[in-house]
């Protein structure tokens, strides 16, 4: 049994027309994350063929891949979920509660999103994440899938900055590929992730 599987969406590829296209979503999840998940299965398959054999000379490159790819499936499942075709708005609920202490107002923090995901240098994400031991919110960026984070943070909405996200439809403007997906933010699914970081991961990695 491989260790990753593509989830299948909740969603046709062409429901979040016309924020973003079913052609994109279609290559994006079927294409993109797919080959994450390979990436992912290889990686772990050939760490262990490294033991077995006690040839760990490729270590450094195959943990690479691992966090490569293991973040790219990662990042895309949350992805998915965090995406709805009823969705985008103001927040609701316990979300929008901590939004607004953590940044201050709503406004304020599209504004702070919106501009950590238009800054993203080359490949990377905007994450509104939760910080298990400041216990609070915080935007942050992720280069590619994997770097320029901290452990002790989960995603509570990710916003995948990648060219192959929105080149398609908006060519190089990033700007209208984030305005658009404001309108698709699944808020009940960012309320559900808040709840499980706080009760689940909060003094894991630093007891209060
Ligand atoms: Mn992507």
């Amino acid at each position: 049994m491989p260790a990753y599987t593509l989830p299948d969406l909740t969603y046709d590829y062409s429901a979040l027309e016309p924020y973003i296209s079913g052609r994109i979503m279609e290559l994006h999840h079927s294409k993109h994350h797919n080959a994450y998940v390979t990436g992912a299965n290889t990686a772990i398959e050939q760490l262990e063929e490294a033991r077995a054999t006690g040839n760990l000379s490729a270590v450094n490159q195959l943990e690479k891949n691992l966090a490569f790819n293991l973040g790219g499936h990662i990042n895309h499942t949350a992805l998915w979920a965090n995406m709805s075709p009823d969705a985008g708005g103001e927040p609701h609920g316990e979300i929008a509660d901590a939004i607004t202490e953590h940044f201050g107002s709503f406004a304020a923090f599209k504004a702070q999103f919106t501009a950590v995901g238009a800054g993203v240098q080359g490949s990377g994400w905007a994450i509104l994440a939760w910080d298990s031991v400041g216990e609070r919110l915080v935007i942050v960026q992720l280069y590619d899938h994997q770097g320029n984070l901290t452990l002790g943070m989960v995603p509570i909405v990710l916003l995948d900055c990648w060219e192959h996200a929105y080149y398609l439809d908006k060519l190089n403007v990033r700007a209208d590929y984030i305005a658009a997906w404001w309108n698709l933010v699944n808020w009940e699914d960012a309320n559900e992730r808040l709840a499980r970081a706080k009760t689940q991961l909060n003094g894991l990695i630093i007891p209060a």
